[in-house]
């Protein structure tokens, strides 16, 4: 039975980049060695690093002033690392606390300098995208959650803050496109849209970096990175090759702008369904709605048996909702194909029909 893979992260990847990457660990470029046994230096993986970093630079249509890195230590570790390479010494900084990854973020930057939470949706555990203060004068940048994987909400687009963006992109990169022009670094760790847990993608304004004034130790210095051209240490080889095999399947299947219709096609049947279906309600607001991760529950508990019963044997998995919403939760990232969705919906209907 074919398997629909609604999982949160780590998620669904394109199958053709699942073949390549299982060819890959036998066999590398016809080498007769894996490519997770040969060294980092060789021509023949340095051919992939620079490949995926050029790939992104396409596929986000990154400014000349852009530079591209794949480090480790997930998201979480990005958070510390924005705050440490943007907040100057004695520096502000203006954050929205939209989700729990948010609010990680901000307890990150809060240990480097003045942090400002200018809104916040907390209250109402995290239903949508709250508005905002505009930040004070003397602020470096605005940081925001552009999607709110645990809650199923999502900034509709860029956000306008009159200062510098900084963005934890984890959760939507490459589904839709936009202007990385009010940027001064986006970040996002690859197992929800790009390859396996183990590398993370910084993207950045090389001119934004080097002025806090403080001493950044090495690893954590993202110009000390793209200086070695991301080969600073041993990068995260496996996940590296595989995301790249990830931005070739998106660049061969039409780019960004392909993948954002796709995706809002997806959501648009999913929610069209909890919107009309009397046994289900969403748990954002419609306004902050993800296109990512939709966010739903029963109406009657009692049904939820039944329902589960009924995904589990049309091959869904990964539906259960986080711990801090309950429910469901639908991931509905790029490598998802439509007919997944429309299979949840049947199954949402045939609940419905059983009365
Ligand atoms: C998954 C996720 C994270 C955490 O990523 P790690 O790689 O586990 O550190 C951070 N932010 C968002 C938006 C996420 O979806």
């Amino acid at each position: 039975m074919k398997i629909h893979n609604f999982s949160a992260g780590p998620c669904i990847l394109p199958p053709e980049v699942l073949n390549e990457a299982a060819a890959a660990v036998n066999d590398f470029n016809g080498l007769g060695l894996s490519l997770i046994e040969i060294s980092h230096r060789s021509k023949d993986f340095v051919a992939v690093m620079e490949e995926a970093r050029s790939a992104v630079k396409e596929l986000l249509n990154l400014p000349e002033r852009f530079d591209v890195l794949f480090l480790q230590g997930g998201a979480s570790l990005g958070f510390y690392t924005a705050a440490m390479n943007l907040l100057p010494e004695g520096g502000k900084a203006a954050y929205v606390d939209s989700g729990t990854w948010s609010a990680k973020a901000i307890k990150e930057a809060k240990l480097l300098g003045n942090i400002d939470v200018v809104g916040s949706s907390k209250a109402t555990n995290y239903d949508g995208i709250p508005a905002f203060n505009a930040p004070e004068a003397g602020t470096s940048y605005l940081h925001y959650t552009s999607n709110n994987t645990i809650f199923g909400t999502q900034f509709s687009g860029t956000p306008e803050a009159g200062v510098p963006l900084v963005a934890d992109m984890s959760s939507d990169i490459f589904s839709r496109t936009f202007d990385a022009n009010p940027f001064h670094l986006i970040y996002a760790g690859a197992q929800k849209n790009m390859g396996p847990a183990g590398t993370v993608m910084y993207a950045f304004d090389r001119e934004a970096m080097g002025h806090t004034g403080r001493t950044i130790p090495s690893y954590l210095d993202l110009t000390v990175h793209a200086g070695k051209d991301s080969m600073f240490n041993t990068p995260p080889v496996f996940p590296v090759y595989v995301t790249l095999l990830t931005l070739r399947w998106m660049k061969a299947n039409g780019g960004v702008a392909a993948m954002q219709q796709r995706n809002e096609a997806k959501s648009a049947l999913i929610y069209t369904e909890i919107d009309r279906n009397p046994l289900f309600e969403g748990h954002a607001q419609v306004d902050s709605r993800s296109h990512m991760n939709a966010t739903f529950r029963l109406t009657d508990e009692s049904k939820a048996e039944r329902f589960d019963a009924l995904w589990q044997s049309a091959g869904i998995s990964g539906l259960k909702g986080h711990r801090s919403v309950g429910g469901y939760r639908a991931s509905m990232y790029n490598a998802l194909p439509l007919e997944s969705v429309q299979t949840l919906v049947d199954v949402m209907q045939a609940l419905e029909s059983e009365g």
